[in-house]
């Protein structure tokens, strides 16, 4: 695979990041999720959503977990908004591997769905060969991406770019 995953303003990636960083106070994981547009072969991220938006206490578990009114909030948000779910991002203590958790349950359990995982609670600078990207398959199988990769897939293109 080539072509780049995701795209977006770097402006959004630094401001997610910040916010990552400043929401789990380097104790806590935190998360949302990047709007934008999917099409065909291009999904371009223009806003991030931040989980604890749609449910105050999303992040007060071991790992995030949205209920099923937070999941309403969201599909009224993008409707309001006419965006699309681009993908999930969340942090990790530690590395940008997977936990258990997030294998078996995909943000949204739909076949091309991205999930970001950066490491070290997004504390520090964050490099993009340091974040895990995976890409959901359907039947609890996902494409995983981690390294170098990473940084093909993910483009930042200026908001010029985006519709
Ligand atoms: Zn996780």
């Amino acid at each position: 695979m080539s072509a780049p995953l995701l795209e977006l303003p770097p402006a959004l990636w630094d401001a997610t990041l910040a916010h990552l960083r400043q929401q789990g106070a380097g104790v806590r994981e935190s998360g949302g999720f990047l709007l934008g547009k999917v099409q065909r072969d291009r999904r371009v991220a223009t806003h991030f959503l931040p989980y604890e938006q749609l449910q105050h206490d999303a992040l007060q578990a071991d790992f995030v977990h949205l209920s099923a009114a937070s999941f309403g909030r969201l599909w009224d948000y993008c409707a309001d908004h006419d965006l699309d779910v681009v993908a999930d991002v969340h942090t990790h203590r530690y590395g940008a591997g997977q936990s258990r958790s997030d294998s078996e349950n995909p943000m949204l359990a739909i076949a091309g769905h991205l999930a970001l995982i950066v490491p070290d609670f997004a504390q520090g600078p964050v490099h993009l060969e340091e974040v895990g990207l995976y890409l959901y398959q359907g039947t609890h199988r996902w494409q995983r991406f981690r390294g170098q990769p990473v940084t093909t897939l993910i483009k930042f293109a200026a908001a010029e770019d985006t519709p």
